[in-house]
C-alpha cells in the first residue's frame, strides 16, 4: 500500500490513501447511497437516489408497495431496508462450492447441507417471488474499559439478535399479510439456509467487503440481517458498487490469517470460529493465537475505515447489562456461574455455555 499522501487509520495505525479517505468522507456526508467509479483509483462519483436510501419507484403491486414496505420497516426500527427479485443465485452457488470445496467450513458440515436451498429462495420457501432484507444497526455506543480485558464481540452485548430482530422481523411481516393484497410470506434471521449477506447485496443494502461483512455506506458493517420471502412481486433495488478500493487494512490487520484472499474467509483459522462455533478443544497450533477474545472476533470490522461513520444502535435490547463492559481481566478469569448466569443470560454467548466460554478464556495468554 502506498504510504505517501497517506494517513493512518485512527483505529489501527494501517494506512490507506488520503483520496479514499476523502471520497468516504464524502459519500457519507452527501447522504449518497451508491457510487460508481472509486475502483482502480478513478474518482467520478455518480449518485443513485442521493439524499434517499430508498429510491424505488412505484409499484407492481398497487395494494402493497415497496415503499410502504420500507417505510414500515424503519417505523418498526430497522434502520435499513431493500428488496430484491427471489431468484436462483448461480454466481454465488458457485462460490460456495468451491468454498465448500476447500473445506474452508472447517467443522460447520451444515454449511454444505441443503446448499441448493442457500442460493434458490424459491427451494426455501415455495412460491417466492421477492426478497425484503433489513438491516438492524447493533454498534454500540461504548465498549469494554479495561484494555487488558478479554474482548468480547460487539454483537454479543446485549440481547441475542436472533430474538430482537426476529421480533421485529415478524411484526413487518404480520404488517404485510394484514393488507388487502393476498401474499403469503416467511421470515428468517439466521436459522435458514439461505445466503442473507448475498441478498442483502443485491437489494442494493451494501457490498461484501474484502472481509466478508456486508458494508452498508453510511451505516459500516455493524448490522444484523433480516431476511423475508414473500410471494408478490414488488419494485427491486439495484446493488451498490464495490467500495473496497484498494484498501486492505481487514486482511492486514486478522491475526489469524484467516481472510486468505478478498472475500474468502477460511473459517478454520478464524477466531469467531474457534470462540463460538468449534465445540471442541482450542488447540494445536491455533490455541495461543485467540488475539485476546474470548467471543467471536470484530478486527477486521474494527479496522474497516467505512467503519469510522458508525453511529451507535437505538436498541434498548442491544445495550449490554450492568457491569458487563466495566469487567477487568481479572473479573473476566474469576467469572463464576452465577454471574454468567446474569450477564448472558439473554445474549448470543448463551451459545458456548458457561463452560465453553471457560475454555476461550483458558486459551487466552498476554
Ligand atoms: S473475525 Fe477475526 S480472525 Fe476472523 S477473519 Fe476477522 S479478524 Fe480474522
Ligand atoms: S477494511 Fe476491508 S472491508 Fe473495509 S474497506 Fe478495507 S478492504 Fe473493504
Amino acid at each position: 500500500m502506498r504510504t505517501d499522501d497517506a494517513r493512518h487509520n485512527g483505529q489501527r495505525g494501517y494506512r490507506l490513501s488520503n483520496a479514499l479517505f476523502a471520497e468516504i468522507d464524502r459519500v457519507v456526508d452527501a447522504g449518497m447511497w451508491a457510487v460508481a467509479g472509486l475502483r482502480n483509483g478513478t474518482k467520478e462519483m455518480k449518485a443513485i437516489g442521493a439524499g434517499n436510501p430508498f429510491p424505488s419507484k412505484d409499484l407492481e403491486n398497487p395494494a402493497l408497495t415497496a415503499a410502504a414496505i420500507k417505510e414500515e420497516a424503519l417505523r418498526f426500527g430497522f434502520d435499513g431496508c431493500g428488496i430484491s427479485r427471489a431468484e436462483a443465485l448461480d454466481e454465488d452457488a458457485a462460490r460456495l462450492q468451491k468454498w465448500l470445496d476447500r473445506g474452508y467450513h472447517a467443522s460447520m458440515a451444515y454449511m454444505g447441507r441443503h446448499a441448493h436451498k442457500r442460493v434458490d429462495p424459491t427451494r426455501l420457501f415455495e412460491g417466492a417471488r421477492s426478497v425484503i432484507s433489513v438491516l438492524l444497526n447493533y454498534y454500540p455506543s461504548g465498549t469494554q474499559t479495561d484494555p487488558r480485558a478479554p474482548v468480547l464481540a460487539k454483537y454479543a452485548y446485549g440481547k441475542d439478535y436472533h430474538t430482537v430482530v426476529r421480533e421485529k422481523l415478524n411484526r413487518l411481516l404480520e404488517w404485510i399479510l394484514s393488507g388487502s393484497a393476498p401474499v403469503h410470506g416467511r421470515a428468517f434471521v439466521d436459522t435458514a439456509p439461505l445466503l442473507e449477506k448475498a441478498w442483502a447485496a443485491r437489494a442494493g443494502l451494501g457490498w461484501i467487503g474484502k472481509n466478508t461483512c456486508l458494508i452498508s455506506p453510511g451505516k459500516g458493517s455493524f448490522c444484523f440481517i433480516g431476511t423475508l420471502l414473500v410471494d408478490i412481486p414488488l419494485q427491486y433495488d439495484n446493488p451498490v458498487d464495490d467500495l473496497c478500493g484498494d484498501c486492505t487494512f481487514c486482511i492486514d490487520a486478522c491475526p489469524a490469517k484467516a481472510l486468505v484472499a478478498p472475500r474468502t474467509l477460511d473459517a478454520g483459522r478464524c477466531i469467531s470460529y474457534w470462540t463460538i462455533e468449534n465445540k471442541a478443544a482450542i488447540g494445536g497450533a491455533f490455541g495461543d493465537r485467540l488475539a485476546n477474545r474470548v467471543f467471536g472476533c470484530d478486527i477486521c470490522q474494527d479496522v474497516c475505515p467505512w467503519n469510522r461513520h458508525a453511529v451507535p444502535h437505538r436498541e434498548k435490547d442491544f445495550d449490554a447489562p450492568p457491569g458487563l463492559l466495566e469487567m477487568t481481566r481479572e473479573d473476566w478469569f474469576n467469572l463464576n456461574e452465577e454471574q454468567y448466569g446474569r450477564l448472558f443470560q439473554h445474549s448470543a454467548v448463551k451459545r458456548v455455555g458457561f463452560e465453553g466460554l471457560k475454555r476461550n478464556l483458558d486459551r487466552i495468554v498476554d
